[in-house]
């Protein structure tokens, strides 16, 4: 499979590699009022840097919030050193994926990885925020989704943003436990507020523009700043949020000889139940209902066990 173009080039970030935080790739801009502790992240995934060049644009020039305080962390900085634009797809991890590890369990076991030790350095940050916006960004050239877990705080929230990324309602891959579902941001008590945002596809300049946008909205929504101290440049107009998407099937691979019927990209609508979507091993996959919303398909990082595909129904 041929790899998308790389459209934008990686950022340097070998600068914020040190920190007065303590920790290296995080630093935390504090406001002159109290307010919310939000943490911002990016490179969860090492190839997915568009949230990486939006981050560093915003410490280049001096921000800090008025309320609270915020945090940016660079996270899988060892996957992203291993950037390749001739092979762009090959660094989202260097042992394993840094967005499942994120459950007591794993984080407190003796198990040794490249992504477990960062997750451990970073795991008092995560715990710690009100607030997690988990910048991302796409395999496959799609509309930008806000991935926001069951709770309804957290798809309020999204819908609240007035963005035109649609709202995706998942409870998490089997693999792993996500980062924004760590801890208390997966309670349904308090008031925690986690969202991933899947800005685009990783490499289309498009991606760093809605990312700027979408930081720039949490912000505003957490009450880290006024709309009208929002440095000139980073929003653009009101979106309107689409109906939200409830997931309700995953699609794991079942082994590598895995394929879809045709080149669907995400958010096709497929309006009849038992339509073939996919054939894994000569078993075809189908539609369970009518009206089946396809997300993020992807087969980029197929093995027996990765999702390839969410299936999923628009709500009201
Ligand atoms: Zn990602």
């Amino acid at each position: 499979m041929s790899a998308h173009p790389v459209q934008t080039q990686p950022p340097n970030i070998a600068r914020w590699a040190s920190s007065c935080s303590g920790t290296t790739y995080l630093h935390e801009r504090q406001g002159d009022a109290p307010g919310p502790d939000v943490l911002v992240t990016a490179l969860v995934h090492g190839n997915e840097y568009s949230g990486a060049t939006v981050v560093s644009d915003l410490l280049d020039s001096n921000w800090q919030p008025a309320n609270g305080r915020v945090t940016f962390a660079f996270c899988n900085v060892a996957a992203f050193d291993r950037f390749d634009p001739l092979q762009p797809d090959a660094s989202r991890y260097v042992d394993e994926d840094f967005n499942r590890v994120w459950s007591a369990e794993r984080l407190d076991s003796s198990e040794e990885s490249v992504e477990l030790k960062r997750a451990g350095e970073l795991r008092p940050f995560v715990a710690r925020a009100t607030h997690l916006l988990d910048l991302h960004s796409m395999h496959e050239p799609s509309t930008p989704l806000w991935v926001t877990g069951t709770l309804q705080r957290n798809i309020d929230f999204a819908q609240a943003l007035q963005t035109p990324c649609q709202v995706i309602i998942d409870s998490g891959h089997q693999d792993g436990v996500r980062m924004r579902d760590y801890g208390e941001f997966a309670s349904p008590e308090g008031g925690r507020i986690a969202l991933l945002l899947e800005a685009g596809q990783h490499w289309q300049a498009s991606s760093v523009a809605v990312a700027k946008n979408s930081l720039m909205r949490f912000l505003i929504q957490a009450c880290s700043l006024a709309k009208a101290d929002v440095p000139v440049g980073w929003l653009v107009p009101d979106g309107a949020p689409p109906a939200p998407v409830l997931v309700t099937d995953r699609v794991v691979a079942q082994s590598m000889d895995f394929a879809f019927t045709s080149d669907f990209t995400g958010g096709e609508v497929i309006a009849k139940e038992g339509t073939v979507i996919a054939v894994d091993a000569g078993h075809g996959i189908v539609t369970p209902y009518n009206n089946c919303v396809l997300v993020m398909p992807s087969v980029r990082q197929l093995r027996v066990g990765v999702t390839t595909v969410r299936l999923g129904r628009q709500v009201q």
